[in-house]
């Protein structure tokens, strides 16, 4: 049994004696047995062995949203929940938590061992209680009671544990924004950024290959689509194009890709195929896209739609625009050659 006093303090209250309390009293100010009991680094410890060590250890009163850790900060101390709940942020104004602590939880113990900034920041979710303990008054806890060094070693298990999930997370939520960054919704074709981003490096790598692998490009339009959408409505429109999307996936193979390049505009990239093999799958594209059914919103059959295509074959000399723009003429070709046909 201790019978010395402990410091309660309020954050700015740390040094004032009015606010000394007893250990083993139950008032407000004060920590019950109970409460100490609940602490999980204490768990099946003898209390009666570290409680003198808790003697110089002040209790922090917390108001609902005040900030016990800043997030970049050096932290000299770990801190035990005696009662209220803290949530760890990752940004102070972040919508979430990342993790929420109760009553017996403690926080702040890494970086009392590593002497290293803390990662985020803990704030009061309602009015708190906490016991403050040193770096000094840690270690001799750890020396007096090898459970409660086994219980602190489990905590750090589960910090790192909870870590890597975190990171996990974040991992598959970057993949998200990543896949929703470069790929549009209606076709499932990457978008103009994805194009912009990846078309140079491609070049690129194909143009510096020994052998100068050949690289095409198809450049894509939907004929008269105006007048389809407006014959049978916007919607009917969206559904033949993602309709028709699908069978142009469909049609190509595993190493090429495809873009949505304008509203029904699609620029096809064929690594590794010169002209003559990108006019055996240009031909291919235009046959899926004629045999595509289509599709009223009400389930209606309505006439098949069709598709110009140019192709242009990297040369040399080529850039990013300037092999966009061969494929483009090449495209205007086959509209003014009548449509539903392929110009190279
Ligand atoms: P052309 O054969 O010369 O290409 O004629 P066109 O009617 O296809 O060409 P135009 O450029 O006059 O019209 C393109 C149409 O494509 C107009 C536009 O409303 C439609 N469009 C573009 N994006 C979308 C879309 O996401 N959904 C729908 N439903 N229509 C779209
Ligand atoms: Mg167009
Ligand atoms: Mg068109």
């Amino acid at each position: 049994m201790v019978s010395t006093p402990l410091q309660a303090a309020s954050k700015g209250k740390q040094n004032d004696p009015s606010m000394e309390i007893n250990l083993n009293t139950d008032r407000c100010l004060g920590i019950s047995e109970d409460e100490l009991e609940q602490i999980k680094l204490f768990n099946g410890v003898r209390l009666s062995s570290i409680k003198p060590l808790l003697d110089n250890c002040p209790v922090l009163y917390l108001e609902k949203d005040e900030t016990l850790i800043e997030a970049g900060e050096p932290e000299e101390f770990m801190y035990l929940l005696l009662s209220g709940r803290l949530q760890v942020l990752l940004q102070k104004n972040a919508d979430q938590p990342i993790t929420v602590l109760e009553s017996g939880d403690s926080v702040g113990e890494i970086s009392i061992l590593d002497h290293q900034p803390t990662s985020g920041y803990v704030i009061a979710d309602k009015p708190s209680r906490v016991l403050r303990i040193d770096e000094e008054t840690l270690w001799k806890i750890v020396e007096t009671s090898h459970i409660a060094s086994n219980n602190l070693l489990r905590t750090l298990a589960y910090r790192l544990r909870f870590g890597n999930s975190v990171m996990h997370q974040i991992q598959s939520l970057l993949r998200e924004f990543e896949y929703d960054a470069t790929v549009d919704p209606l076709t499932g074709f990457y978008n103009r950024r994805w194009l912009n981003k990846i078309l140079g490096r491609l070049i690129h790598r194909c143009q510096s290959e020994d052998s100068h692998r050949p690289l095409s490009l198809i450049m894509m339009d939907l004929d008269h689509f105006k007048r389809f959408n407006d014959t049978y409505g916007h919607l009917a429109g969206d559904r033949a194009l993602n309709a028709i999307a699908a069978s142009l996936t469909s049609h190509l193979r595993p190493e090429d890709a495809i873009t949505r390049y304008g509203g029904e505009e699609f620029l096809a990239i064929l690594p590794g195929s010169d002209m003559k093999d990108a006019q055996q799958v240009a031909e291919r594209l235009r046959q899926a896209v004629e045999q595509t059914e289509l599709y009223s919103v009400e389930g209606e059959p309505l006439p098949p739609l069709t598709i110009s295509l140019g192709i242009a074959e990297m040369q040399p000399d080529d850039t990013p625009e300037s092999l966009i723009g061969a494929a483009d003429k090449a495209l205007y070709r086959a509209k003014r050659g009548g449509r539903n046909r392929i110009s190279c």
